[in-house]
């Protein structure tokens, strides 16, 4: 009865310091994670690859096409001074100018996400001539050398509809193990270079959902309202989110559940 006692007393001793090992090991280890995890969202106590799917609660995931570009370094100043992480979608034949590269390190550095937005960013060689997973490749590895990261997720350049209507053009995606992102609002704003407000007028209008993806660029015109944007959705209560690849869900317009 008493080795019982013993046993039992040990096991519990393990138990306790196993599970102060693995909270320690989770806050010292991944400790800008916490700031971007949705509220009410149960502790993640579980193996990060069972968790995926959407956020719970009210959750916004800002992201930035077409970088990086001389504002990078402003677009990420910006952020930090928010505590707020991004996703952003560079192409290739910007990530191959030497000068922005410090800029994508420190994107990465500071817990955003950098995903591939093709080499070209051509419709006709992306779609037509179906050289989309050939150049997504190329960006996708441009990212790893820079970075020394492997994402996996891209964002179709104009968007997956029409361009991937084509279901072989999806088969080659799923094949080369990439995942498409779209976006649920369109902020328009690499149009309006002289109408900054009308940016922030657009996104306010389609925020209606709890899960909200906004597309922007990293133009001068998107920086100077970036605060106005973040403050809006403190204001409304949500959350600020970046991509984790552990946590994948499907976004996409060709509504590909594979993606
Ligand atoms: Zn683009």
């Amino acid at each position: 009865m008493g080795s019982r006692k013993r046993a039992r007393r040990w096991g519990f001793i393990l138990a306790a310091a196993g599970l102060l090992f693995f909270g320690l090991s989770k806050v010292t280890a991944f400790p800008e994670k916490e700031v971007s995890k949705p509220s009410g969202a149960p502790a993640d106590t579980k193996p990060a690859a069972a968790a995926g799917g959407k956020p719970q609660g009210k959750v916004v995931y800002l992201t930035f096409d077409d970088g990086p570009s001389e504002w990078t370094g402003e677009f990420l100043d910006v952020l930090k001074q928010n505590n707020i992480k991004a996703t952003f979608f560079m192409q290739g034949s910007n990530l191959k100018r030497a000068n922005l590269q410090d800029q994508v390190r420190r994107a990465v550095r500071e817990g955003n996400y950098v995903g591939g937005h093709s080499m070209t960013h051509q419709y006709k060689k992306l779609y037509d001539e179906k050289q989309f997973v050939p150049e997504m490749k190329q960006t996708l590895s441009l990212i790893r050398q820079i970075t020394g990261e492997n994402p996996h997720l891209v964002r179709p350049p104009y968007g997956s509809a029409p361009g991937l209507n084509d279901k072989r053009l999806r088969d080659q995606i799923v094949q080369a193990e990439i995942k498409v992102w779209d976006w649920t609002i369109d902020s328009n704003d690499w149009n309006l270079k002289n109408r900054p407000s009308e940016i922030v007028e657009n996104i306010k209008k389609q925020t209606k959902a709890d899960l909200e993806v906004v597309l922007m660029h990293e133009k001068p015109q998107t920086l100077q309202v970036l605060p106005e944007i973040i403050d809006f959705y403190k204001q409304k209560g949500y959350k600020f989110a970046v991509y984790d690849e552990t946590k994948h869900f499907h976004l996409n317009f060709m509504k590909d559940h594979r993606l």
